[in-house]
C-alpha cells in the first residue's frame, strides 16, 4: 500500500530542504511572513473571476497556477488524490456554482499518479492494520482516461449542480507540462 518516495538521502541532498532543527511548518511560516510583508490586498470579492472551478489531483508536481496561466483570484481549486470527484468534491463544487457563481468546471488527472499505483485492496489493507475499515472508497484507478470521463460522468449527472454544460476534462503529462484533452468515447 506504500507510494514509491524519494529515499531520505535524495530528500536530504535538497539544499532547500529543512534542517533537523526547523521543521517544514516552521519553513512554511517563515516564508509567509516574507509574503505578507509584500502583501496588497487586491480587494476582491470571493466570486471566482473567471467563474471556473478547477478538480486537479493533489501531486506535488502539478502547479495549477502556473500550468493554467491562472492569477490570484481567478478559480475556485479543488484537489484531491487523484482529482476524482467523491461526495465531497461535489459538495465544493455545488457551493461553487450556487453560492459563489463558478459555471465552467475543469477536471485534471495526470500521468504517473500515485493512484494508478494502489488498489482497493488499500481499504482491507487499512482495517487489518487499524481495526476499522474506513468508510471511503480508495478510488483507484488504472486507466486514467477513463477515470477522467468517469469523472466527468459523475459531475455532468450530479442533481446538485446547476451548471454542467461546460464539463472539461484532460490528462496533464508531468514530464511535459502539457495537458491533452479527454473527449467523452
Ligand atoms: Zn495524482
Amino acid at each position: 500500500m506504500s507510494i514509491p518516495a524519494s529515499s531520505p538521502a535524495e530528500q536530504s541532498a535538497r539544499p532547500d530542504h529543512p534542517t533537523a532543527t526547523e521543521s517544514v511548518t516552521d519553513r512554511l511560516v517563515e516564508a509567509n511572513q516574507r509574503y505578507a510583508a509584500e502583501f496588497h490586498d487586491p480587494g476582491m470579492g470571493a466570486a471566482p473571476v473567471l467563474r471556473v472551478a478547477v478538480v486537479a489531483c493533489m501531486d506535488a508536481r502539478i502547479d495549477l497556477h502556473k500550468a493554467l496561466g491562472l492569477q490570484l483570484g481567478d478559480c475556485h481549486t479543488i484537489r484531491n488524490a487523484g482529482g476524482v470527484v467523491t461526495d465531497d468534491t461535489i459538495r465544493s463544487l455545488t457551493i461553487s456554482q450556487r453560492a459563489l457563481g463558478t459555471r465552467s468546471i475543469v477536471l485534471i488527472h495526470h500521468t504517473n499518479c500515485g493512484m494508478q499505483t494502489i488498489t482497493e485492496d488499500f481499504r482491507g489493507e487499512l482495517e487489518a492494520e487499524v481495526g476499522q475499515r474506513p468508510t471511503w472508497s480508495v478510488e483507484a484507478f488504472t486507466d486514467v482516461d477513463q477515470d477522467v470521463r468517469q469523472s466527468m460522468a459523475r459531475v455532468r449527472t450530479s442533481p446538485f449542480l446547476a451548471h454542467t454544460d461546460d464539463v472539461r476534462g484532460f490528462v496533464f503529462d508531468v514530464h511535459t507540462g502539457l495537458l491533452r484533452e479527454i473527449t467523452n468515447k
